[in-house]
């Protein structure tokens, strides 16, 4: 034989041998990092490595699939949407939402899909602040009405989720506009019965010994049931249009304390009736806050008229009113029934009542005037709040930004 085949065969053979070496080393490197121990073969360990890391792989596929179907069969629409706020996945009932075609979203901007700058903006503050909402109507007045709630993702762009609110909204409207009727229809025959009533009381009291005292007794009763009546229709009205109206157009630089007193001095006589004191702890002078006055003293009538309502005879209610930074701060204080623990977060809401057998005397009220002082706070940007412990007393406290000082 040659032998130069011979060398070239021998050094082949060397060639190979070192190699394999070397492919078992990095085998046993494998094999180490993934725990397989000194003694062990590597190439099976590493084998069966690998078979593992293949059916690891089919099941985050198969994930990956449901998590994709679970999102294209949903309801709501979602949207992914990266840092430059460019769509870059979205499910079907986004699509539908926004009149696309399938796919027809993916590269859009967040302007380019809802064509409406309040969209751009809800995207713009999550990216900011990490979550927002607001509300978007579609193209035209009879497209959908769409709430986009928007959260940053881990990875540094946007989910969006989108709600078609349309029925919801239109529900709102008529039972809004049923409410605003009913009230209107109601309040014209009960302010007739509340006169009457009113002359009939007045008329039985000049009567004296020739009125029975049962008589005179019933005819006051019916003269405080239409009050209550009439106050509830109020309120019903009060909420439906402070609910539906948009916002307030605040325009009135509000002085509070004096605010404070003119609406204790309304509420009075109704306190003396209940044997309650109004007492006025007002810090002045205290900086205007910018609102609407009116409904601003509706908040302190309605929480001054809970305090005297829930009070003992006897009692007393405190208004206090101060500044904390930049707000000012207003309470009004009882020591009357107090609220339970449980529920002081719900006593905001539209005809939440405590329990309705704890007025004493006349009948209790509508369960609305906590939610009417509410909406006015926030439309007035403020915050309103409960402390309260059951059978010691209950303190109703709303802040109000001050108002920037004008020029
Ligand atoms: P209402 O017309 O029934 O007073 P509100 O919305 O004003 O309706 O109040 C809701 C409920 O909260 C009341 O029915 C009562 O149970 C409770 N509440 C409100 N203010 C007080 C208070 N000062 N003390 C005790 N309970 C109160």
């Amino acid at each position: 034989m040659d032998p130069w085949l011979i060398a070239i065969a021998v050094l082949a053979l060397i060639a190979t041998s070192l190699l394999a070496g070397r492919a078992r080393q990095s085998l046993r490197g494998v094999a180490r990092a993934a725990g397989v121990g000194p003694g062990v073969d590597p190439v099976p360990a590493v084998a069966e490595l690998r078979e593992r890391a293949h059916r690891l792989e089919l099941d985050l596929a198969a994930d990956r699939r449901d998590h994709d179907l679970l999102i294209e069969s949903l309801a709501q629409g979602v949207l992914v949407l990266d840092v430059q706020l460019r769509i870059v996945a979205a499910n079907a009932a986004a699509h539908g939402f926004l009149g696309r075609p399938p796919g027809g979203l993916i590269g859009e901007t967040v302007i380019g899909a809802f064509l409406d700058l309040r969209a751009e903006t809800v995207a713009q503050t999550a990216l900011a602040q990490g979550s927002a909402m607001g509300e978007v109507r579609i193209a035209d007045v009879d497209g959908p009405a769409l709430l986009v709630r928007a959260r940053r993702s881990p990875a540094g762009g946007l989910w969006l989720v989108l709600e078609d609110v349309s029925e919801l909204r239109r529900l709102q409207r008529i039972r809004a506009e049923f409410i605003d009727n009913l009230s209107h229809e109601l309040r014209t025959p009960l302010t007739t019965v509340s006169l009457l009533a009113e002359t009939l009381s007045r008329e039985a009291d000049a009567a004296g010994p020739a009125i029975p005292a049962r008589m005179r007794d019933r005819i006051g009763k019916i003269e405080i049931e239409t009050g209550h009546l009439i106050q509830m229709v109020n309120e019903l009205l009060d909420l439906t249009r402070i609910e539906s109206g948009g916002q307030l157009v605040l325009v009135d630089d509000v002085g509070v304390g004096r605010l404070a007193h003119a609406s204790m001095e309304r509420l009075r006589l109704f306190a003396e009736r209940q044997g309650v004191a109004l007492v006025a702890r007002i810090d002045e002078p205290v900086p205007a806050v910018r609102g609407d006055v009116d409904r601003l003293g509706q908040v302190f009538i309605n929480l001054l008229h809970n305090a005297v309502k829930f009070s003992p005879d006897g009692g007393d209610v405190t208004v206090t009113v101060r500044r904390d930074e930049d707000r000012v701060v207003a309470s009004v204080a009882d020591h009357g029934v107090g609220i339970p623990h449980a529920a002081q977060a719900r006593v905001f809401e539209r005809f939440y009542k405590v329990d309705r057998a704890r007025v004493r005397g006349e009948a209790g009220g509508t369960g609305l005037g906590l939610a009417i002082a509410r909406h006015i706070v926030e439309q007035h940007g403020g915050t309103i709040w409960v402390k309260s412990d059951e059978g010691a007393g209950s303190t109703f406290s709303f802040a109000l930004p001050i108002s920037a000082p004008a020029g």
